[in-house]
């Protein structure tokens, strides 16, 4: 059966890659991003800030209206600015925070009444290993990645009795444009990996793919790196 998902940040990187998982599954994907672009074969796609509460309700107001109930959110968009934390302006501490966490939540809280709703549902946030490794220069980051494994557990014990799993995917180091801005060669990033490459974006949509399958009702709460072991036992 054809599922409604809602994929913030999905015009392109990790995002787009799960839009595509999504649409490859027969499902209904609707994808939101600032510049409003998306992978062939969404139904819709709208440009939204997700740091602005106003513009994700209305928008999650719209797909609801025209595709029913939302299955399956993906909160996924998300920035760097990175800076050592003595340097670091309130601007870019605010930025990263605000898209990360705020946007997360806002995300999350638009959709939770259709879910509620519906007694099914299930939420995705794209977190990362960073808070778990401890990472220089992304002070801004880290913190607001560590936010969202506190706001995922307490939402999972929220409506885990409505049928409504909330799950947080880490990835390590991805090859995207994100991480194409961190001006590290390929070599030293993947000299830290023990699976000795760097992870595609079809790694991560795979398991989020799972993540929000049927297969994986009893799974919530829970941080599950996807890393080719880069922060495992961390
Ligand atoms: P990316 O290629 O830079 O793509 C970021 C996506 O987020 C774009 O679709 C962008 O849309 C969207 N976005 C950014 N700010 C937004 C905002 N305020 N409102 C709506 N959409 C916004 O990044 P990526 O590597 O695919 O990363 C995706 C997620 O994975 C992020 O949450 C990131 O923190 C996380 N992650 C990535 C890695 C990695 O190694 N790449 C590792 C760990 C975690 P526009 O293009 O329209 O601006």
């Amino acid at each position: 059966m054809s599922r409604h998902v809602i994929v913030t940040g999905a015009s392109r990187g990790i995002g787009a890659a799960i839009a595509a998982h999504f649409i490859a599954e027969g499902d209904t994907v609707v994808a939101l991003s600032r510049s409003g672009e998306a992978p062939e074969g969404c139904a819709l796609s709208l440009a939204v800030d997700v740091a602005s509460s106003s513009s994700v309700a209305a928008a999650v107001k719209s797909a609801i209206e025209l595709h029913g109930p939302v299955d399956v959110l993906v909160a996924n968009a998300g920035i760097t600015r990175d800076g050592l934390a003595m340097r670091m302006s309130d601007e870019q501490w605010r930025d990263v925070m605000s898209t990360n966490l705020d946007g997360a939540f806002f995300s999350a809280r638009a959709v939770l009444s259709s879910m509620i709703r519906a007694r099914s549902g299930r939420i995705v946030f794209m977190g990362s290993v960073s808070p778990f490794y401890g990472v220089p220069g992304q002070a801004n980051y880290a913190a607001a990645k560590a936010g969202m494994v506190g706001l995922a557990r307490s939402l999972a014990r929220e409506v885990a009795s409505r049928g409504i799993t909330v799950n947080v995917i880490a990835p390590g180091f991805v090859d995207t444009e994100m991480t194409a801005a961190l001006g590290t060669t390929t070599e030293e990033i993947t000299a830290s990996i023990p699976m000795g490459r760097m992870g595609t974006t079809a790694d991560v949509a795979a398991i989020v793919g799972f993540v929000a399958s049927e297969a994986a009702g009893y799974l919530t709460g829970q941080v599950i790196a996807v890393d080719g072991g880069l922060a495992m036992g961390l």
